[in-house]
C-alpha cells in the first residue's frame, strides 16, 4: 500500500456517536502494551502518529485513521489495565461491542497477542467476543524480534492452542522493530477491503 495521506479523522469516547463511514474499515484490538500503536504507526509509515506509550488509565477512545481517503484503520481501546475501575471496564466493553455491532463497513478484525506469552484470560475473552459478533479475527503475534527465530513456530502453536482458534485462522508474526509481517498485513487488509 502506498500511503499518500493519513488523517486521524474521528476520536470517539464512551458516549460519542460513532461515525457512519462510507469506506471500508479494519479494526485492531489487543491488550494495553501489546504493541498496537506501534503496529498502526508501522502500517502508516509513521514513527509516532498513533499514540504510543501505555499510561494506565489513558483515555479510552476509538480512533479512526483515514488512509488515502480509501479506507480506515480503526484503533480500538486497549484492554487489561490493572488499575481501571469496574465501571471503566464495563464502559470499555460496551464501547467496543457497540462498534462491532454497528459498523456497516468493518471488513476485518485483527487481534494482537504478544508472541512471547500465553494468551491471557482477557485475550481469550476478547477472541471469543469478536467471534460471537460474527467476525473471524486474524491474529497478529507482536514483538517477533523478542524471540529466537527457532522458537517462532512453537510460540505460534502456543497462541493457537491458548485461544482455541477456529481451524484456518491466520496468525501473522509481526515486529514493529524489523517491520517483518508488515507487507503480509497490508496485503490482507487490501484483500478484505477491495478484493
Ligand atoms: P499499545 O499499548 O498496544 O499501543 O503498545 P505500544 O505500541 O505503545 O508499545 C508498547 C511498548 O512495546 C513500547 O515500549 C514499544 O516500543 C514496545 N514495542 C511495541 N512493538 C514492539 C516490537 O515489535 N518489538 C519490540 N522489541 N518492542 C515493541
Amino acid at each position: 500500500m502506498v500511503i499518500r495521506s493519513i488523517n486521524l479523522e474521528t476520536v470517539c469516547g464512551v458516549t460519542s456517536t460513532l461515525p457512519v463511514n462510507d469506506k471500508p474499515e479494519v479494526a485492531f484490538a489487543g491488550k494495553s502494551n501489546v504493541g498496537k500503536s506501534s503496529l498502526i504507526n508501522t502500517l502508516m509509515n509513521r514513527k509516532a502518529y498513533a499514540r504510543i506509550s501505555a499510561t494506565p488509565g489513558k483515555t479510552q477512545t476509538i480512533n479512526f485513521y483515514n488512509i488515502n481517503d480509501e479506507l480506515y484503520l480503526v484503533d480500538l481501546p486497549g484492554y487489561g489495565y490493572a488499575r481501571v475501575s469496574e465501571k471503566e471496564k464495563e464502559q470499555w466493553g460496551k464501547m467496543i461491542e457497540r462498534y462491532l455491532h454497528s459498523s456497516k463497513q468493518l471488513k476485518a478484525v485483527f487481534l494482537l497477542i504478544d508472541i512471547r506469552h500465553d494468551p491471557s484470560a482477557n485475550d481469550k475473552m476478547m477472541y471469543r467476543w469478536v467471534v460471537e459478533q460474527g467476525y473471524q479475527p486474524v491474529i497478529i503475534a507482536t514483538k517477533l524480534d523478542k524471540i529466537k527465530r527457532s522458537q517462532v513456530q512453537k510460540h505460534v502453536k502456543m497462541i493457537k492452542e491458548g485461544l482455541a482458534l477456529v481451524p484456518g485462522t491466520k496468525v501473522i508474526p509481526f515486529s514493529s522493530a524489523t517491520k517483518q509481517g508488515k507487507d503480509e498485513i497490508w496485503e490482507l487488509i487490501e484483500n478484505e477491503c477491495f478484493g
